[in-house]
């Protein structure tokens, strides 16, 4: 028996999963219902989704309201739309204009271990909306 090349793959696959697990992939982003929103937080949670609600109008107001200077905020709740309707939403340490600029190019190479949002546009063929990205708040407490 000679395990050499199995133990190589297996540290390779760990290493994959274990990128994974830290990227805390997609968040949900849904209109804000009573009721029915606790439900969805309390099921998404443990599968490791965050669970934003909002309300558009709200979220508007809130964001006018701080208007955090996005390109050298650091720190924040990121939120990156698709055209399907999900968001990616993520705290960043980097200025948020770098972190965009991470996922476009992981996403472009289409190194989809390196970026969930690039993942997901790799496999569902969706295309991320870039412009259309923005903080939602630095001082959110989950
Ligand atoms: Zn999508």
């Amino acid at each position: 028996m000679a395990p050499q090349g199995n133990s190589s793959r297996k540290s390779w696959t760990d290493m994959i999963k274990h990128q994974k697990e830290q990227e805390t992939l997609v968040g949900l982003t849904i209109p804000y219902e009573q009721g029915t929103s606790e439900k969805i937080r309390r099921i998404a949670r443990p599968l490791g989704v965050r669970t934003v609600f909002s309300s558009r109008n709200a979220l508007r107001s809130n964001l006018s309201k701080t208007k955090p200077p996005q390109n050298q905020t650091k720190n924040v709740i990121y939120h990156i739309p698709c055209t399907c309707g999900k968001a990616y939403i993520k705290e960043t340490k980097m200025p948020l204009n770098v972190q965009i600029k991470e996922h476009r190019k992981h996403t472009t190479k289409g190194e989809t271990t390196k970026s969930g949002l690039g993942e997901h546009a790799w496999k569902e063929h969706h295309n991320i909306l870039w412009e259309d990205a923005k903080v939602l708040n630095t001082e959110i407490h989950w």
